[in-house]
């Protein structure tokens, strides 16, 4: 927010949006009112952050088949796939790829597939990754 006296003589204010440097991010607004330009800017920014997060996460998650894909695709980002839910597997996984179990999303297709170390069958989808 700044507010210069320029600013004061017009009762306006400049929002500068830290996520969008420049003259794209600049805004002038009436001082009358403020609280809610700057609530509204607010959400805007948390919408844009979540988005390119969410954009970010989605082109660098992959859908491995098999162990050599999977050593490709935690080197890029993150690895999707099937994992029968040993802790001796896991711990194998992570000795043999460097990457490390993530989380087990809560929203799971429902399908089967053969762990993608072991290849016992599994119900679920895991996230795997490395750690930086
Ligand atoms: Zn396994």
């Amino acid at each position: 927010m700044e507010i210069g006296p320029k600013d004061v003589a017009k009762g306006s204010v400049v929002l500068a949006r830290r996520d969008r440097p420049g003259k794209e991010g600049k805004s002038f607004v009436s001082q009358d009112g403020i609280a809610e330009s700057v609530e509204q800017q607010l959400g805007a920014i948390q919408k844009a952050l979540f988005e390119r997060a969410l954009a970010f996460r989605n082109t660098h998650t992959f859908e491995p088949k098999n162990l050599e894909d999977f050593r490709i695709a935690v080197e890029q980002g993150f690895a999707r796939s099937y994992w029968c839910g040993d802790a001796k597997c896991e711990e194998q996984i992570k000795e043999t790829t460097k990457a490390t179990l993530r989380c087990i999303p809560t929203e799971q297709p429902g399908g089967t597939g053969a762990c993608i170390h072991c290849g016992k069958p599994s119900n679920e989808l895991a996230i795997f990754g490395k750690a930086y």
